[in-house]
């Protein structure tokens, strides 16, 4: 598998909270633009097969995109004191996502690896791939997607460092295009201990390749 490495650029100011405060257009109004895309594909939006293809794309949306309705740093906000000094690196692997690409509205598929190092509070280990899921359920560039993870996970745990890899193979890479398939592409970001001991970016990288065990 060719590997794109992306080097994540933190900006200055992220949305950490729930999605732009909008006004929405009517289901109505969705459904028509839908019928438009329909029309301008080339298809019959009347023809009997695509008739409620409209209606279908409209609640498939408000499931791809479910995520501007949550917020993340919420999602972390229930953690735990009593953890009888553990101070080590907690670590979930292969956390899998759907998003779709901000640019193409065209799935990118992948993988998220999350460690933090706790200082004095942990959270419940499902909650962080909430905070993947809430992200990946949102229009995304993969860069933007790594910053805001490792951002929500800074705001609400206030670790002595984060990590971050997601792993992803972006559709609009492989169906149009460049028409590449198979190729990785991979954003990293580290922040505190991990951004200043590259022995601990080192550990975090062994731990993404070690074999589960059977697991
Ligand atoms: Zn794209």
């Amino acid at each position: 598998m060719d590997a794109l490495v992306k080097k994540a650029v933190l900006p200055t100011e992220i949305n950490t909270g729930c999605g732009p405060d909008i006004e929405r257009p009517s289901e109505e109004e969705a459904r028509a633009a839908v019928r438009t895309l329909l029309a301008w594909a080339g298809d019959d939006p009347d023809r009997e097969g695509v008739r409620d293809t409209p209606q279908r794309v409209i609640k498939a949306y408000r499931e791809f995109f479910s995520g501007y309705d949550d917020d993340p740093v919420e999602a972390l906000s229930r953690t735990f004191e009593e953890v009888g000094g553990y101070d080590d690196v907690v670590m979930l692997r292969d956390i899998d996502f759907n998003s779709h690409c901000e640019h193409h509205m065209v799935p990118f598929i992948g993988r998220a690896h999350i460690a933090y190092l706790p200082t004095d509070k942990v959270v419940g280990i499902s909650k962080l791939a909430r905070v993947v899921e809430i992200f990946a359920r949102r229009l995304q560039t993969q860069e933007t997607m790594t910053s805001q993870i490792v951002q929500t996970i800074e705001k609400a745990l206030e670790p002595r460092g984060a990590a971050v890899m997601l792993e992803a193979v972006h559709q609009c890479m492989s169906l149009r295009g460049v028409n590449k398939r198979n190729v990785a592409t991979i954003t990293t970001q580290f922040t505190g201990e991990f951004k200043t001991d590259p022995n601990l970016q080192a550990r975090f990288m062994q731990l993404i390749r070690a074999p589960s065990g059977g697991l």
